[in-house]
């Protein structure tokens, strides 16, 4: 039964009829049914619970929505929806939503297989609408909340554009984590390899030497990328996690060749 509905039916006198339908005409109480109509019953707990604590009923609920899915502009009270930057009635600008995921902040699919060029069109269409620079003339609410988009939207971007920071935050949101070192994850062989190459590229003087190295180094990421990609598709974390491991290190000897080419 739509829920509306039978909340309405559940109501046995017409007093209660009355109170509920003029309840229902505030925006506050319908947004907090609706969007918590799954979980009513503990949430309907928890709002009466805190209205014995405290008087006022309507605070409660209205802090209850603003820390859930359904929230509120902090300037006017109106209604948002989780897609809002600015609030529809009043075009403040919203503080970040701490329950979005990376992928949703930059509104692409969750997957190791990002459209970077999409990505980065994204990413500046955000930065046009965040970047703080707009915000000069605004209050000072509104310039620090400013300042916290576009951190979070620089953090997004920056995570989903490297495969390796990708591939890594894609296994954290799967509740895997790889621990710095990550020695457990490879074989002794390959550990070998690394060493050997930390060496090469220690005794390599000439710019020649260092970006032989660097080219190698390059060619293994890309061959571990195309293999973690794989990976992912097929939905084997524990590769993924054994590739990312691999990665790591060549990222670590990729950024040591940028040093010494660039001193
Ligand atoms: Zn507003």
């Amino acid at each position: 039964m739509e829920p509306t509905r039978a909340l309405f039916n559940s109501c046995s006198s017409q007093w209660m009829r009355m109170v509920v339908q003029r309840w229902w005409k505030r925006p506050v109480i319908r947004g907090f049914w609706e969007y918590s109509w799954p979980r009513r019953l503990p949430c309907m707990k928890s709002a009466v619970s805190h209205s014995t604590l405290r008087p006022n009923f309507t605070y409660s609920i209205r802090t209850y929505c603003a820390t859930t899915q359904s929230r509120l502009c902090w300037s006017c009270q109106a209604q948002l929806s989780r897609a809002d930057l600015f609030c529809p009635a009043c075009t403040t600008l919203q503080p970040p939503d701490e329950s979005k995921d990376f992928f949703q902040v930059l509104d692409c699919e969750k997957s190791f297989n990002v459209n970077t060029r999409e990505l980065q069109r994204k990413y500046r269409n955000l930065q046009r609408l965040l970047h703080p620079d707009f915000f000069s003339q605004k209050s000072e609410s509104e310039r620090n909340i400013s300042e916290k988009q576009s951190t979070m939207v620089n953090k997004a971007y920056n995570t989903l554009l490297s495969p390796l920071k990708r591939g890594l935050y894609l296994l954290s949101l799967n509740g895997i984590t790889l621990k710095d070192g990550a020695d457990d994850e490879v074989d002794t062989q390959f550990l070998f390899d690394i060493l050997e190459l930390n060496e090469q590229l220690n005794d390599a003087d000439a710019k020649a030497d260092i970006e032989e190295v660097g080219d190698f180094v390059q060619g293994q990421l890309a061959s571990l990328t195309k293999d973690l990609r794989k990976a992912f598709q097929q939905g084997d974390l524990q590769e993924a996690k054994i590739l990312l491991a691999k990665m790591k290190y060549f990222s670590n000897i990729q950024d040591q060749v940028k040093k010494k080419i660039i001193s």
